[in-house]
């Protein structure tokens, strides 16, 4: 066995089982030092949610580590200069590393890789994020889909990355003497005075086991009615497995081969099956976005839009932050969002709606509040699909589809359990008010102990003025 260490840099990939950069380093025989660098550069650093869940999804894969007899080693800067560092500490001959998307990043990767080989220290880089790459999957001209259901279909007709799975690893020869390692308390990555996310390990666990443990329970307890269910926030009708995928402590082909394996089995139904995959693959065309625009983050896809007259107005967006728009529903997802780090894929869709059509406020703003208090906050899912919600995105929801906030309520949240949950204020008005409380007749809000504008705000746009003056607008950069 060569003396000289290898070193693996993990990002977004904190796992043992299907980790193609980790199983590599350790296949080389050499003794293996993995890395996490925690970069503060406002670009890369995850917002305030993600924080909390990287903290202990950290120290979780920090624990299976040394299970196998490996240290991780923390240190905090900027990524290539720390990697070149320790390649000078450690003597490594070679450094692993599953890629990332986002072009600044693709950048920074080359360039370190180029900075790296001209040392004679050897770069392997591998796809452990995603079922395909965004370069594998082509139109028949070469180019990129920018419409999913085609991509879809070329997914599916060429297969996912062609690896084999790999077990878990359970033994990682590290060196005798580990660099030098910062203490990850001393990051400070959860919230003190207050501790806002002090209810979130009631709803999470994060970690590769618990990832796993969710898959199955959602394949066991919830798969076969997925198409069906899936709009329904007041049922746990999803895998509620995103921030898992976003650090890493899953893999998409990981749960591509247990879906497939299920289906082909008899165990779930091919149809339902098929349909939670073709989500975990909307994420790969978030990627394939990501990927091939300059900066999805800020810019709009479809640049017309960058001349929208948008509003500026504070407490319109202070309201929709703080759930007091006045639209239970809207209140619901918002606030949701903010005491558990998550919302549902449907309220998602509705709250960006309100922001950029009622409210006609940027979608950046959107982009940005969610980046700092979703735990499965990702450059690519979040600012996609805030661009598909804007309508400026590619394959983009048209700009005249703006949500009813009163209808989609009723329609996805029937008996009101979800409103009822995260507005308790609203808990005691009938149904038929639930979603428009300003239209029940005072009696009916007297027994239920609401006082519009003060127990629970007025809506703070007229639903039917605000959705004209978006068309308005719309209409407007169209011609335009
Ligand atoms: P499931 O329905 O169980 O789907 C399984 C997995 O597929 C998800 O975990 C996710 O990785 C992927 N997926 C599902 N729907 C989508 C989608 N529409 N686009 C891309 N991938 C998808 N998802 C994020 O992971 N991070 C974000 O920052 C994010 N921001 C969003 C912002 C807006 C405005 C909207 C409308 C959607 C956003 N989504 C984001 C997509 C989606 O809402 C979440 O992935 C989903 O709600 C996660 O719940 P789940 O794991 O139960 O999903």
């Amino acid at each position: 066995m060569s003396t000289q260490p290898v070193i693996v840099w993990l990002r977004r990939d904190l796992r043992l089982e299907d980790n193609p950069a980790l199983f590599a380093a350790r296949e080389s025989g050499a003794l293996v030092i993995p890395v996490y660098i925690h970069d503060e550069d406002e670009a890369l650093a995850p917002g305030g949610a993600a924080r909390w869940w990287l903290h202990h999804s950290l120290k979780a894969f920090a624990e299976d580590l040394r299970g196998c007899g490996a240290t991780l080693v923390l240190r905090r800067g900027d990524g290539p200069s720390i990697i070149k560092d320790l390649v000078g500490e450690t003597g490594a001959r070679a450094v692993y590393w599953n890629r990332r998307y986002a072009p600044a990043l693709v950048g920074r990767d080359k360039a370190l890789k180029a900075a790296l080989k001209e040392s004679d220290v050897e770069v392997f880089s591998f796809n452990g994020g995603l079922i395909r790459e965004p370069w594998e999957i082509t139109t028949n001209s070469g180019s990129f889909y920018k419409v999913f259901t085609p991509f879809w279909k070329a997914v599916q007709s060429q297969g996912p990355a062609r690896r084999d799975p790999r077990a878990k690893l359970r033994k990682i020869k590290g060196p005798t003497s580990t660099p030098a390692s910062d203490d990850l308390d001393s990051w400070s990555l959860t919230p003190r005075d207050p501790d806002w996310a002090a209810a979130f390990s009631e709803t999470w666990t994060p970690g590769e086991d618990s990832a796993q443990e969710r898959l199955k329970d959602f394949l066991e307890r919830a798969v076969d009615n997925y198409d069906d269910d899936r709009n329904r926030p007041d049922l746990e009708s999803t895998s509620r497995l995103s921030p898992h995928i976003a650090f890493g402590e899953i893999g998409p082909l990981q749960i591509w081969r247990t879906v497939m394996e299920q289906i082909d089995a008899g165990a779930i139904p091919e149809d339902q099956g098929r349909k939670f995959l073709s989500e975990v693959v909307w994420r790969d065309f978030a990627h394939v976005l990501l990927f091939n625009y300059d900066d999805i983050q800020k810019q709009p896809i479809r640049p017309e839009f960058a001349d929208f007259p948008w509003q500026d107005d504070a407490t319109a967006l202070r309201a929709w932050q703080r759930g007091e728009t006045g639209y239970p529903i809207v209140d619901a997802g918002m606030r949701q969002l903010w005491q558990t780090g998550w919302m549902h894929n449907r309220v998602r869709m509705i709250v960006g709606s309100f922001l950029v059509k009622h409210l006609r406020l940027e979608w950046q703003e959107g982009e940005r509040w969610f980046w700092d208090t979703l735990v499965d906050a990702d450059m690519a899912n979040n600012a996609a699909s805030w661009q598909w919600v804007a309508g400026c995105g590619a394959d983009a929801a048209p700009y005249f589809r703006i949500f009813n906030p009163m209808t989609q309520g009723e329609k996805f949240d029937p008996d009101g359990v979800y409103t009822r949950k995260f507005v308790p204020e609203l808990k005691d008005i009938p149904n038929k008010y639930l979603q428009k409380p300003w239209e029940a007749p005072d009696a009916i809000l007297h027994k239920a102990g609401v006082k519009l504008g003060e127990t629970y705000p007025k809506p703070i746009v007229d639903h039917m003025k605000a959705r004209q003056a978006a068309l308005d607008a719309f209409e407007n950069i169209r011609k335009n």
